[in-house]
């Protein structure tokens, strides 16, 4: 192949941001400290002044959310089947249960209908997933919310720079929950953050966030809560605060790459094949991936074969997510096949295709034509 590899994700760092890290690093204080406040701030900031409180990973953030949200043995917590495993992996790690509720198709989101028909009276909470960064209907999530007096820990770890209605995600709702791994839209290496509603949760978040210590004075220290270690790097920290004043241009420019997508994909040959494009949201949505679904029973290869194929041709994919619901874990917990079959089906034939900054037109276009080619050549 002499043309470049093409992966389908790669996080983009500038020079500045690379010095800033050195600076930190020579700088004597390399853990939790004034970087990170900058951090927070400027997150803070970001979502319209409300409390913001870093963390290690998007995980740790989803379990802390719960936790503050009193989330426990006994509750039960209702989540999409279509997500990274965290969603749901994070409900047990608190000692409670997760129900899943089935996506609707189109948006690939979980569906509320669904949602609301789901609730018990041991429902605690909800996890929404806003996937690719595509938020639901936030109004509804809230009216149910209220209505049925629920907690929200909104898992928008792939939607930092989406909004809603002109609202930021993170600026409005209840606790929201961010992750900043390389693959997101912006990164501090490893990271999360956590969107809380009032200085109280802040300061249950950093008991939490450290072994729930509260220190005072000079050599005052006391533990009143079981916290872990989910505290952030200065290091990393530097690194998520020099992504900060680029956010708006990664989001534009994902959009017109997305949008890229669906002018040479829309009238080509794998779409007449059957191939679906996902919902054409240029408002709310800060395309973190873009994904198609292949049309498997009208193609003579597999989801795999198909990833080959376009690797043969220089350019990577992804798959997001296989259904949480049949990993082993679950399946011994009581799920199986059949359950969710919007979230089976969408699972089963989700191809991501390459989807960052630094991605060119011409990128886009040599993707497209790889997946009309690939469809034209493997249709029965
Ligand atoms: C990335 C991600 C997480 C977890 O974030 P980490 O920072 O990797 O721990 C959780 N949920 C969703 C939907 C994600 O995409």
């Amino acid at each position: 192949m002499s043309e470049p590899f093409i992966p389908f994700v790669k996080p983009e760092i500038d020079e500045e941001t690379i010095a800033g890290v050195a600076d930190v690093l020579r700088s004597g204080w390399i853990t939790t400290g004034p970087q990170n406040q900058k951090f927070e701030a400027a997150l803070s900031e970001f979502v319209g002044g409300r409390p913001v409180r870093t963390f290690n990973s998007g995980t740790a953030t989803l379990e802390i959310g719960l936790r503050i949200a009193g989330v426990g043995p006994g509750d039960e917590v209702i989540t999409t089947p279509l997500s990274w495993v965290a969603t749901s992996n994070v409900v047990y790690e608190v000692g409670a249960t997760p129900v899943f509720a089935d996506i609707d198709p189109r948006t690939r989101n979980i569906d509320l209908d669904r949602v609301e028909a789901s609730i018990t009276a041991r429902t605690k909470a909800l996890i929404p997933v806003f996937l690719s960064g595509l938020p639901i209907d936030m109004d509804r999530l809230y009216a149910i919310a209220s209505k049925y007096r629920l907690r929200v820990v909104e898992d928008a770890a792939q939607a930092f720079g989406s909004s809603w209605r002109g609202k930021r995600i993170g600026a409005f709702g209840d606790l929201v929950s961010f992750s900043f791994h390389p693959n997101k839209n912006l990164t501090s290496i490893e990271g999360g953050a956590l969107v809380l509603n009032n200085e109280e949760e802040a300061r249950l978040a950093e008991k939490y966030r450290l072994q729930g210590v509260t220190r005072s004075g000079f050599d005052g220290m006391e533990v009143d809560v079981l916290g872990g270690k989910y505290n952030l790097t200065d290091v990393a920290a530097r690194v998520g605060l020099g992504q900060m004043p680029h956010l708006e241009r990664f989001t534009a420019r994902r959009r017109a790459l997305a949008q890229r997508y669906f002018d040479s994909l829309r009238d080509g040959a794998a779409v007449r094949l059957g191939v679906e494009l996902p919902v054409a949201d240029f408002e709310n949505c800060n395309w973190h991936m873009f994904q198609i679904l292949l049309p498997l029973d009208r193609l003579t290869i597999t989801r795999g074969e198909f990833m080959a194929e376009l690797k043969e041709r220089g350019i990577g994919s992804g798959v997001h997510y296989p259904p949480i619901h049949l990993f082993k874990l679950y399946r011994e917990r009581g799920f199986g096949p059949g359950m969710f079959p919007h979230a089976e089906r969408v699972g089963a034939s989700t191809l991501t295709l390459p989807l960052f900054t630094q991605l060119s037109d011409a990128d886009v276009d040599r993707v497209a034509a790889a997946v009309n080619e690939i469809c034209e050549r493997r249709a029965k």
